[in-house]
């Protein structure tokens, strides 16, 4: 059936399930008869039919109430005539090969004729036509399939209507050239076509509803520390309750009896239907009858969703189908891709939802795919290069770590023999260790130091914060520094220092002669390790802590001060599998999938908001037994400034009404580095007994008198996440306890939360969190520089594994990509990896 017809059958059986109230289209079921003309024109149906259907719809806010019924009977029946009526001869838009290839224009001049229909010729446009807003689009030329990237760098300007000044607005959604306007997507689709009267919504759904404000307000909650904005909305069939938490300042952006589309996933709260923190916008009055699916796109200040809109479709119509394929044709076809120029049309105006996943899917594809060709290639040019030989007899093992304090686990047993062999083949060692908190990763790294020392050759290793890198400092002096019955120290104290921002400057020159002249055998720092010109006399290996805090050029840079040395990095990030061989594809990676024996598992419940009260009587239960406390507050939407709003408000709160006899630390984002770790300094030891953090607060700080871990808006992080904030406590010999306070008492957000009563195990966990949001999601939190796999983001882990299988299969038969079908692929790789998305660990 023409398209335009099954358009048509839609709004009138909706406005049939609605009970005629006239408003399955806002402003009336006659707001559509322009464009639908113009649709159902093109699609070929008869001038006729058309102005059958026209009439009607025209006439239609005028009968009488009594009369719609029958009355839309009737209309239903003519258009399902005309669905069976024969169609007029469709002209397409793209000419056959006669043309030739056209240039592309250096600015895009303005349509001839607007244009409403992809590949479809209309025919001239009446009058009425013409009044109708439309975006200015170019006809299509031919596409020459094996063309690249025409000017995709040309400047905004081009484009028709975009002057300097509206040039400058798009820059800060960083948007440059017309290939980043290809791939900046919209944030979500409001699709007209799946529009459901508020009466026969249903819990679990994600769903768009248009209707008009009955009511919004603003009431302080949690004593007060931030607002919730209630409002309903009602569409004629029903009412639905919409909250937001921390956004006041929705009541002054929305009032009653505005008509609005809200967007965003139905809870069930006591009973009723309720849609939590929902996208909210005015109507467009257009969007209806411009697109069954609507691209809805990030903004910023001086730029209309309409503007936006509109030049995305000038200048994805004109561009997208000359987008050069870069994909081999063996992989698009085995995994029946779509195009690309296709693929990006869709992801932007789609014709159905079906083609929007399917654009997305490719685009998703291309970004693990690229990854992944990308990091195979750097793993290839590691594995050429040579590096020094360190051979570890073991007996010298065995004594090393009969050293430590404790014994080694197999996890770190198995750790130490595989840099063991690393360390003696030869090759530089490209290892990431992965251990959930408290594995005992740092024990592993003084043994592969300790490796390297005996050979008198120096070691470096990197933490992100100064707080973190004193902390190495003090636990490796301890640990490779100290004498003990079974054997010498493998280090004296003094050839073991650090180096952080507060150094004295007496000391930095200290230490960069040490590490010249070779006297100094380990440094242990921060960034400032890699900004300082420090010289190694013989840098042999580099750890990297905490890796995912780190760039691939940092990390790059501090290898770069020696020859080709070894590199462990380290990360207590539990990745699941498949993702970490994609996006860690360059390093081999050991597990360590064991804890030390005599662990307490940290006791984790989830406490309904109303019993808070219980989560403090524990913080105080525990202090007076002379433990310390944290308490986490979450982002609450748009920003972290109200993420900090939070925790000052509530640091506030709980310092003069809850806890006025204890002593409250606070940390969030806006403060220095060296503020940061200032507070976190005080906390460690024990001036503060409870702290206030945002979700900054520092992975790997060890803490041990700390028992206590409480997260607010606990539904608002991943699982993932929440592993990584309970890890802050436990690390001692007392027990534990981590409370999850949800938002709000939510059966099914209950459940999510509880399997972090259920397990301690931060793999399990991961796999859970990758299962429920992604990999894009998983990693975005969590991992800078990972924030550019936008489209992986909403697919899963099948689409890793089917591009990962494709790259593995390509590299194969040709590593270096010269093969001539591969030529474009290459070039796109390059600039993949050049433009930072590649940029992962
Ligand atoms: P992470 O892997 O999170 O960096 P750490 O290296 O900081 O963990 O170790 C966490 C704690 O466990 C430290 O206090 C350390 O002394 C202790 N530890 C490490 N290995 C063992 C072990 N094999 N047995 C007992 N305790 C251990
Ligand atoms: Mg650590």
């Amino acid at each position: 059936m023409l398209s335009s017809i099954e358009k048509l059958l839609k709004f009138i059986k909706l406005e049939r399930e609605r009970g005629y109230d006239n408003r399955a289209v806002v402003g009336g079921l006659d707001k559509i008869i322009p464009s639908w003309t113009n649709e159902a024109r093109a699609g070929g149906l008869s001038e006729e039919a058309i102005s059958a259907v026209t009439d009607r719809l025209r006439e239609y806010p005028q009968v009488d109430a009594a009369q719609r019924p029958e009355f839309v009977e009737a209309l239903l029946k003519l258009v399902e005539d005309s669905a069976s009526a024969p169609v007029e001869s469709i002209t397409p838009v793209v000419p056959t090969a006669t043309a030739a290839p056209v240039p592309p224009p250096a600015r895009l001049a303005p349509a001839p004729t607007p244009e409403p229909i992809r590949r479809v010729e209309p025919p001239p446009p009446t009058p009425a036509q013409r009044e109708e807003p439309r975006p200015a689009v170019v006809r299509s030329a031919p596409v020459d399939e094996a063309r690249p990237l025409i000017g995709l760098d040309a400047p905004l300007t081009v484009l028709q209507g975009i002057g300097p000044k509206t040039a400058q607005t798009l820059a800060k959604l960083d948007l440059n050239t017309l290939a980043d306007l290809l791939y900046f997507f919209p944030r979500r689709y409001d699709d007209y076509s799946r529009l459901k009267p508020i009466n026969r919504l249903e819990a679990g759904e994600e769903v768009t509803v248009i209707g008009t404000i009955q009511a919004i307000q603003s009431r302080p909650v949690r004593g007060g520390a931030t607002q919730l904005v209630e409002a309903v909305l009602n569409d004629g069939t029903g009412n639905l309750r919409l909250s937001w938490f921390g956004q006041p300042w929705l009541v002054n952006n929305f009032h009653a009896h505005e008509q609005v589309v809200v967007a965003g996933k139905l809870e069930q709260y006591l009973g009723r239907l309720v849609m939590n923190s929902p996208e909210i916008e005015s109507v467009e009055q257009d969007h209806l009858h411009t697109n069954r699916i609507v691209p809805i796109y990030p903004l910023t200040s001086g730029i209309t969703q309409k503007m936006m809109r509109r030049t995305m479709y000038q200048a994805i119509s004109f561009w997208a189908p000359r987008v050069g394929e870069f994909l081999p044709a063996s992989v698009r076809t085995s995994l029946k891709l779509l195009d690309l120029g296709t693929a990006l049309y869709q992801c932007h105006f789609p014709d159905s939802q079906d083609m929007l996943d399917l654009g997305r899917w490719r685009l998703a594809f291309d970004e693990i795919f690229l990854l992944q060709l990308g990091v195979m290639r750097q793993k290839r040019s590691w594995q050429q290069a040579q590096a020094r030989v360190f051979e570890t007899p073991e007996e010298w093992l065995a004594q090393q770590t009969a050293r430590l304090p404790y014994t080694l686990t197999g996890a770190q047993q198995k750790a130490l023999a595989d840099i063991r062999t690393d360390l003696a083949s030869g090759h530089p060692m490209d290892r990431l260790l992965q251990g959930d908190v408290g594995s005992g990763k740092t024990a592993v790294a003084a043994t592969a130091i300790a490796m390297v020392a005996r050979h008198n050759a120096q070691s470096a290793i990197m933490a992100p914060t100064s707080i973190l890198a004193e902390q190495h400092y003090r636990g490796l002096t301890r640990l490779l520094g100290a004498e003990s019955e079974s054997g010498p120290a493998p280090l004296q104290p003094e050839q073991i220092r650090l180096l952080i921002g507060d150094t004295t400057a007496a000391d930095k020159q200290e230490i960069r002669d040490g590490l010249a002249n070779g006297s100094i055998k380990l440094v242990i720092g921060t960034h400032a390790l890699i900004e300082d010109p420090v010289q190694f006399q013989d840098l042999q290996l580099v750890v990297v802590d905490e890796q995912h805090r780190f760039g691939v050029a940092q990390r790059a840079a501090l290898r770069a001060k020696g020859a080709n040395p070894h590199l462990l990095v380290m990360t207590a990030t539990p990745i699941p599998r498949s993702l970490a061989l994609t996006v860690y594809g360059d390093l081999d990676l050991t597990v360590m999938d064991e804890m030390p024996v005599g662990r307490l598992p940290i006791d984790t419940h989830v406490v309904p908001p109303v019993q808070r009260e219980r989560a403090y009587q524990l913080i105080r239960s525990q202090v007076d037994k002379g433990h310390q406390a944290f308490i986490i507050y979450p982002l609450v939407e748009q920003g972290e400034n109200d993420e900090t709003l939070a925790a000052v408000e509530e640091h506030a709160r709980l310092q003069s009404k809850i806890f006025p006899q204890l002593k409250l630390g606070l940390l969030h984002g806006r403060l220095r580095p060296d503020e940061k770790d200032e507070v976190m300094t005080r906390f460690r030891d024990g001036e503060y007994q409870l702290l206030v953090s945002t979700s900054v607060v520092e992975v790997g700080v060890d803490v041990p008198n700390a028992t206590v871990m409480i997260i607010e808006g606990a539904n608002r992080f991943g699982l993932a996440q929440l592993h990584q904030f309970r890890g802050r406590v436990g690390r001692g010999s007392e027990q534990s306890y981590c409370l999850l306070i949800p938002d709000r008492d939510d059966a099914v957000e209950n459940e999510r939360l509880a399997v972090m009563a259920e397990t301690n195990d931060g793999f399990v966990l991961a796999e859970r969190d990758l299962e429920q949001r992604g990999p894009g999601e998983f990693l975005g939190t969590r991992q800078a520089g990972f924030a550019t796999l936008h489209m992986a983001n909403l697919t899963d882990v099948r689409l890793i594994e089917k591009a990962r299988n494709q790259a593995q299969t390509l590299f194969q038969t040709d590593p270096d990509l010269s093969a001539a079908q591969n030529a474009s692929l290459a070039a796109r790789l390059d600039l993949f990896w050049k433009a930072g998305q590649g940029d992962v660990s």
